[in-house]
């Protein structure tokens, strides 16, 4: 029992209402999927947990943690210019999120489990100080820094394989040259947030730690698999001691929003690739989060390929 899979109402919880791309059903809908091939035998279950706002600003400024909190009361308006909107328990909901990575990685750290998967986690859009594309709290943000400041942790490789590019997390860490930051994502100039181009590789002393990989719209496996060398490449390099995967689920053909045309195979290559690489690295040490994905049969297959390579 060394995978470890969080699920819980809590985490269903952090969605913008029936309809919108990002509902609270989509936990469900991988949950459905996990007890259909008998994996939740398989895995240990983590129970959500709430982090504090002392967990949030390890990421988060101070100011931006009270906006939500206020906006969560009220549950009106925008956390950013229009893509996410506030509901009443927002904080809350978000907070869980983070709270749910953060004992992932504790528990990892602690090594009651050596591989995590939170399905709904990975939001790597948001800032230290602002919400953006559905993304309230930076939960990789937040446990990147947790992973430095509480676990003695340096060198953290991030792997990001959604279709957006994540950007929260690669303008937080640009600078940072013990963050290996590497994205295979669908090409700015055609899909949200326009950024994340292959000259983007870090600044000061951190340039050449970022490898960002556009790629065109409608890119299959079969690109995918010619860029992916590069990553291992690059992730190996840094000699990580913990490695965290953005497993986001849009990037599968069928997404409703975005354009590329992955299968859940790339999921499982990059997941049993990078966790081969935990191995010899950073003692077995991945946590893999869900991201995007809006297709629920997509989101369903894509995570559940991720845990069946996490338990190899
Ligand atoms: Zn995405």
């Amino acid at each position: 029992m060394n995978v470890r899979v969080y699920h819980g109402a809590a985490l269903a919880a952090y969605g913008f209402g029936q309809g919108h791309p990002f509902g609270s059903d989509r936990l469900d809908a991988f949950w459905r999927e996990v007890v259909k091939q008998g994996l939740d035998q398989r895995v240990t279950h983590g129970e959500p947990v709430m982090c504090t706002t002392e967990d949030l600003a390890l990421f988060h400024t101070t100011e931006y943690i009270q906006r939500v909190q206020k906006q969560s009361v009220t549950g009106t308006g925008y956390l950013d210019q229009g893509d996410t909107p506030a509901f009443p328990g927002v904080f809350e909901a978000a907070s869980c999120v983070v709270g749910s990575v953060l004992d992932g990685v504790k528990n990892i750290i602690e090594g009651h489990c050596t591989r995590v998967f939170v399905p709904i986690a990975g939001l790597h859009h948001a800032r230290r100080d602002a919400a953006s594309g559905f993304c309230v709290f930076n939960d990789i943000g937040v446990a990147i820094e947790a992973l430095r400041q509480r676990h003695g942790i340096r060198r953290v490789a991030y792997v990001d394989i959604d279709a957006h590019h994540g950007d929260g997390v690669f303008y937080a860490f640009e600078d940072d040259p013990d963050l290996r930051f590497a994205d295979i994502h669908e090409d700015g100039r055609y899909l949200y947030p326009g950024t994340g181009f292959a000259n983007e590789t870090g600044k000061g002393k951190a340039i050449g730690t970022k490898l960002n990989i556009p790629l065109e719209p409608g890119a299959n496996d079969v690109a995918f698999q010619r860029v992916w060398p590069r990553v291992e490449e690059f992730v190996r390099a840094g000699r990580p001691e913990f490695i965290i995967l953005q497993a986001g689920a849009d990037s599968i053909a069928g997404d409703p929003i975005t354009h590329l045309q992955l299968t859940p195979k790339a999921h499982a290559h990059a997941t049993a690739r990078l966790c081969a690489l935990a191995d010899e690295f950073c003692q077995g040490r991945i946590i893999g989060l869900g991201g995007g994905g809006y297709n629920r049969a997509n989101l369903a297959a894509a995570w559940t390929a991720v845990v069946q390579a996490m338990l190899g």
